[in-house]
């Protein structure tokens, strides 16, 4: 049986840089609040993280407030500001799209992209205080411009939160270059360890913080740090943001795996016509359902996803393809294949194999 991991997008196997840090840290004792030097060394590893974090990011330390993840980046984002107050994309995701159920949403175009006229028509009619613009989209891998959607915004009084979380380590990008207020970040897609991550603020910006109780993280996210991942997190994304050629690189993989599941009638591609990140396959399957063709795969050992896996297990159809215009069809499946760090040649070639052999069996292509 295969051992193929297409599905970088849900969660990217962790990096051996990341996982050496774990390692040295694992039988290290301290909380980064003590005055000890147990506490001191476990404050030196965070500090040495966020040092890393900020070079990357073009930022000071300062403006980096470590946490869980991006769940609680985009909810501390959406619970400082009153919902209605809030202007969010139509393909954010989940953390944002079902916090945030009754604010408004700012239409894409059928190639996944903000509608700048709508965003504009928008911006002026509800005056909003916030506005959430992701960069690449977890499920077409689709990069908007954010730069530029960030000075429409700022132009209309608002502030700019970008989740950046599935182009950390894809493209480079710094702070100040997407002019945005808020960036959240998490460990767990760049090769880091699954719960933790980052929220990024501008010079002098602080957030209503959504845990309390605690001074860290300068007053802005209590509760003791998860030193270890931390640590690794840092470590994950000095080798992700070292390793950008080689992510750049995997367009030519995705492309022919493009080519070919193109070649049956049935599949049509998504977000052929936006700049994307390099990684990311979306398409959609008629006459197939999503289960089906996710089963028949895990079965040949090959791991894909079926609309957005980050959601419990589920197969739902997806806000994101529907927000592109993509027909909600019982029997459409809609496929993501998302490639990573660990993807090889053999891997696409491997794939490639089964994908002909259901063409035959399973979806009587021929
Ligand atoms: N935003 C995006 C774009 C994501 O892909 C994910 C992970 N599926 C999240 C936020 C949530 O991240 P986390 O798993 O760290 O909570």
């Amino acid at each position: 049986m295969k051992n193929i991991y297409f599905d970088h997008n849900a969660t990217t196997p962790l990096r051996p840089e990341a996982r050496a840090r774990m390692l040295e840290l694992m039988d290290e004792c301290g909380n980064a609040s003590s005055i000890h030097k147990f506490g001191r060394m476990a404050r030196k590893n965070i500090e040495n993280a966020r040092g890393t974090l900020a070079e990357i990011l073009d930022v000071s330390a300062g403006q980096i407030i470590f946490n869980s993840g991006a769940t609680e980046g985009n909810n501390t984002i959406a619970r400082a500001f009153a919902p209605e107050k809030i202007l969010i994309s139509a393909i954010e995701h989940s953390s944002l799209n079902e916090t945030l159920p009754t604010s408004p949403r700012i239409p894409v175009t059928p190639a996944g992209l903000i509608d700048m006229t709508a965003l504009d028509a928008l911006l002026e009619k509800n005056r909003p205080e916030l506005v959430s613009v992701m960069l690449v989209n977890n499920e077409t891998g689709v990069i908007q411009p954010i730069a530029e959607i960030a000075a429409r915004v700022h132009q209309a009084g608002a502030k700019f939160h970008c989740d950046a979380v599935q182009a950390l380590g894809k493209i480079p990008f710094t702070r100040e270059g997407l002019g945005a207020d808020f960036i959240t970040l998490s460990s767990h897609k760049i090769g880091g360890p699954q719960g933790v991550g980052a929220l990024v603020l501008a010079p002098h910006m602080s957030i209503t913080p959504l845990l309390t109780g605690g001074g860290q993280e300068k007053r802005q996210r209590a509760g003791t740090e998860n030193v270890m991942g931390i640590a690794a997190f840092g470590a994950a994304a000095k080798a992700a943001c070292a390793d950008m050629e080689s992510f750049a690189k995997l367009e030519t993989l995705r492309n022919k795996l493009e080519e070919v599941l193109a070649l049956s009638p049935r599949v049509k591609i998504l977000g052929q016509n936006a700049p994307r990140a390099a990684g990311t396959l979306s398409a959609t399957l008629e006459n197939l359902s999503g289960e089906t063709l996710l089963m028949a795969l895990d079965l040949e050992g090959i791991a894909i996803s079926a609309g957005s896996a980050c959601s419990s297990g589920t197969t739902k159809f997806s806000h994101v393809l529907k927000a592109m215009g993509v027909p909600e069809n019982r029997n459409t499946a809609t496929l993501r294949l998302s490639l990573g760090w660990t993807t090889t040649e053999k891997d696409i070639d491997d794939f490639i194999a089964v994908w002909n052999k259901l063409r035959a069996t399973l979806l009587k292509d021929n």
